[in-house]
């Protein structure tokens, strides 16, 4: 087995660098961030005519959806698993343009005192915990049994309590949701846990959405597409606030954390980070028999993915990686709290202030998006900027 972090490996190299000469080129749109809030505005203005410009201070293009070839030639996300999963037509018609896609179902097992369980919790769940033999409707009427009432709902532990009731959200959810978070169920905001539905069916699919495929080449390769565009023009490895002053009249379009914008003027808001494990096993096809394996109480770190069930891609060996939640680190997560949503509308406030500044994305607008949700989102904005610019 050989570890390592990714940005050890040769790997993670840049693979699209653009040297551009800042003072020959006056662009009418800066974009900040080249993951997908500021890569689909900037082709959705570049199409409109407009002339972008896009700086990103990693190495590469995609933002957290990146993905690569390891030193071993296995494809993986170097900043944790990307499923692709939409109910919009809009969405995955715009990414269409940009590449094929591979059918791709996600399943998620938790290892729960020792053995393997479907999650979200669904009928095959409860029968093996609590060695059943119930059918749909004895699961809802189990369910039925042991969900404790709530009222009102506020927190993410009464969502919890209220849907599975003490043991399984004991055993699936409180160990995983402290791990995660670095918070109790009942610290965190309702909308957490909101997002994992309960099955009394044998569906096992970790999403249900309409649309759920990968790009068959890579996140990689969808986003060298969708940015190889005459109009477009792209600076890695360069921060914002270096290159700034060059573009005075610049529309800015920024997708970076909304508080680093404003030089944390109120406080820094909460972030969860994570550390990734990545690892290879040579001469090992598969190591698990499903794309990810959750454990909500065992060992530091919450999941392990397999990347070729995601990716189908077939190689002697394979690559994993495992995620260890901690505080400190790149912002990958807004914490969801009532008080940070609190900070974060004072950000909000400044942002409106700003009329040159659109600010969209994970980030910059504090909130848990998808990746699909993000390309809805820039999609609207960047479609009613471009007209707005134009007119
Ligand atoms: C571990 C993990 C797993 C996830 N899994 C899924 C999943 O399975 N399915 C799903 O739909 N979504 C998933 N997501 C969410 C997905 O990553 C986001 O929806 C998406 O990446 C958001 O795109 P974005 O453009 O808003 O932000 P980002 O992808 O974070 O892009 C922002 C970019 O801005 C750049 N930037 C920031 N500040 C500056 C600056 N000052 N100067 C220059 N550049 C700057 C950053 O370097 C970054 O590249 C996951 C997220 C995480 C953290």
């Amino acid at each position: 087995m050989q570890h390592g972090t990714l940005s050890e490996t040769a790997a993670v190299k840049s693979q699209v660098v653009t040297v551009i000469d800042f003072t020959m080129k006056k662009k009418n749109i800066l974009i900040v961030g080249a993951g997908f809030a500021g890569s689909v505005c900037a082709r959705i203005l570049a199409d409109q005519g407009h002339s972008i410009h896009i700086v990103d201070k990693r190495s590469h293009i995609g933002g957290n959806a990146y993905d690569v070839h390891d030193e071993h030639g296995v494809l993986v996300h170097p900043y944790g698993p990307h499923i692709f999963h939409t109910n919009s037509k809009r969405v995955i018609e715009f990414l269409s343009r940009f590449t094929d896609w591979r059918f791709y179902e996600h399943r998620v097992l938790a290892q729960v005192e020792g053995e393997l369980y479907p999650i979200p919790i669904n009928r095959t769940t409860l029968n093996k915990l609590y060695k059943l033999d119930l059918d749909e409707k004895g699961a809802e009427r189990y369910l039925d049994s042991v969900r404790e009432n709530r009222d009102p709902i506020k927190t993410s532990e009464d969502v919890v309590l209220n849907s599975v009731g003490h043991d399984l959200g004991e055993k699936f959810f409180r160990g995983y949701t402290r791990k995660q978070w670095g918070l109790d169920l009942s610290e965190l905001s309702a909308g957490v846990a909101a997002r994992i539905p309960t099955r009394t069916n044998d569906d096992d699919r970790y999403f249900a959405d309409t649309y759920q495929f990968m790009p068959s080449e890579g996140y990689g390769e969808m986003f060298r597409k969708m940015l190889d565009h005459p109009n477009i023009s792209v600076s890695l490895e360069t921060d914002f606030k270096t290159v700034r002053h060059l573009y005075p009249d610049a529309h800015v379009i920024y997708t970076g954390p909304v508080d680093e914008y404003f030089d944390h003027r109120y406080g820094r808001l909460p972030y969860r980070s994570l550390r990734f494990d990545h690892q290879h096993l040579p001469d090992t096809a598969q190591v698990q028999s499903v794309g990810t394996v959750n454990f909500p109480n065992d060992h530091a770190y919450t999941r392990t993915t397999e990347f070729k069930h995601l990716t189908g891609q077939t190689h002697t060996g394979t690559s994993i990686v495992r995620e260890y939640p901690q505080a400190e680190g790149d912002p990958y997560y807004p914490i969801p709290r009532p008080e940070n949503e609190a900070l974060f509308k004072k950000y909000a406030a400044l942002a409106d202030q700003e009329i040159d500044v659109t600010f969209i994305g994970r980030l910059a607008q504090y909130r848990y998006y998808n990746m699909d949700q993000v390309v809805a989102a820039a999609l609207a904005s960047a479609t009613t900027l471009g007209e707005q610019l134009s007119a």
